[in-house]
């Protein structure tokens, strides 16, 4: 048996690891430093009371052979989709289908299997600094080509910076896919409606497909940004829609998500025929898919009621404000400051050009505060570091002010 060498290719992920380590080793030698951990990328507040009640009253529903549920729908429960089409969707003006729209256990495994239905010479084209998972899935299948210089030869790398505000454009060349997050992890933005007509219109140009990665569109409540890229006019001719509960509804340890792959989308067969991809990916769920828990749909279903969704922002709320201390305490102290407005993650450029490491070891020594070093998400992201607004407020305001103390 020969295995798949692309996964010989592939470098050791050690960003969390090596953030990890270098926080057991500081504090083993500094056992009376108080390290307030700002590097946090896990929800931390417990889940909607109207979830709980909802998975308990399902638990109890497994307990008698009247209302057990064994295998559900490899697609989802009609009460969960019917819930999203309608107020994730119909309610903000979008015409996407129940039909349309398939219950994952989270957004992860969606956007790496997506790779399925597309060809392995497919070019993916991803944003620098991104959300690691993209790049490492685009490798595991062929797509990567040979690294070089930290940069894989057949991935095209959308460079994000202060010039583009981190949010890149269309390049010139061609993509056959291309992997958008907005809001974004890491570096906090969200593209404007503008923005996204561009990559539409590249899409629709480039016959290009994109994978839009909206894990934290709860986060834009209230706010001009759009929260679904189908609020841009043809994006349901080119985009599929990958959404989590994770961030949103804290559902991290419970996996619930969703993909929707509207029915207009299509790709070409080897004859330049038209494929509907929304069969494909049906076909890749029932075949390697046996469904969501029942027990965790029935808690994401009941986020959609006035009490969930009431609870639910309100946790955001929360995440949120402690974001926009972060960034106005950052903003206020001269450092060059993006997202923290509608994300729960602020990314800080480092003041005198330090490398993320650099910044890192100096936050770690001086004030006890752990980040993430901006270079684990990308090349583009060195000289930055990433803080989250998952703590606790009273960590948040402790932290802050160590800050100003500097
Ligand atoms: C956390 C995260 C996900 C994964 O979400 P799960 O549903 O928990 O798998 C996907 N995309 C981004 C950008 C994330 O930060």
């Amino acid at each position: 048996m020969k295995i798949n060498d692309n996964f010989e290719k592939l470098p050791e992920n050690y960003l969390f690891a090596e953030v990890a380590r270098r926080l057991a080793e500081y504090r083993r030698n500094h056992p009376d430093a108080e390290v307030i951990r700002m590097d946090i990328g896990d929800v931390t507040r417990p889940l909607p009371e109207a979830a709980i009640k909802a998975m308990h009253e399902a638990v109890d529903e497994m307990a008698s052979s009247a209302t057990f549920h064994g295998y559900g729908p490899e697609q989802g429960y009609s009460f969960l989709r019917d819930a999203i089409a309608q107020w994730d969707y119909a309610d903000r003006g979008i015409a996407i289908k129940a039909d349309e729209i398939f219950i994952s256990d989270g957004a992860k495994s969606d956007l790496g299997n997506l790779g399925d239905i597309y060809s392995d010479d497919s070019v993916v084209a991803v944003a620098d600094p991104g959300y690691p998972v993209y790049v490492d899935t685009a490798v595991m299948s062929g797509r990567g080509g040979i690294l070089e210089n930290g940069r894989w030869s057949k991935i095209v790398y959308l460079d994000c910076n202060e010039g583009n505000g981190f949010r890149p454009l269309p390049p010139c060349r061609h993509a056959d896919v291309v992997i958008l997050c907005s809001p974004n992890n890491p570096t906090g933005v969200a593209y404007s409606r503008e923005e996204l007509k561009r990559w539409v219109d590249y899409a629709r140009k480039e016959k290009a497909l994109i994978i839009f990665d909206s894990a934290y569109e709860a986060y834009e409540y209230g706010s001009e940004f759009p929260r679904s890229i189908y609020e841009i006019e043809g994006a349901e001719e080119v985009a599929i829609e990958v959404r989590s509960y994770s961030k949103t509804a804290g559902f991290t340890g419970m996996r619930c998500g969703y993909t929707v792959v509207p029915r207009k989308v299509s790709g070409f067969d080897g004859n330049g025929n038209s494929i509907e991809l929304r069969k494909l990916w049906n076909r890749r769920q029932s075949t390697k898919f046996n469904g969501a828990s029942y027990i965790v749909q029935r808690g994401a279903a009941a986020l959609y009621t006035p009490e969930g969704m009431r609870e639910l922002r309100a946790t955001i709320e929360y995440y949120l404000e402690n974001a926009r201390l972060i960034r106005d305490t950052l903003i206020g102290l001269g450092y060059t400051v993006f997202g923290g407005e509608y994300s729960p993650y602020v990314w800080v450029k480092a003041r005198t050009g330090e490398s993320s490491w650099d910044m890192f070891t100096h936050l770690l020594e001086n004030k006890h505060i752990s980040c993430t070093p901006g270079i684990g998400f990308g090349e583009s992201g060195d000289g930055y570091i990433r803080l989250t607004g998952f703590n606790t407020r009273e960590n948040t305001l402790k932290a802050m002010k160590r800050f100003s103390e500097l």
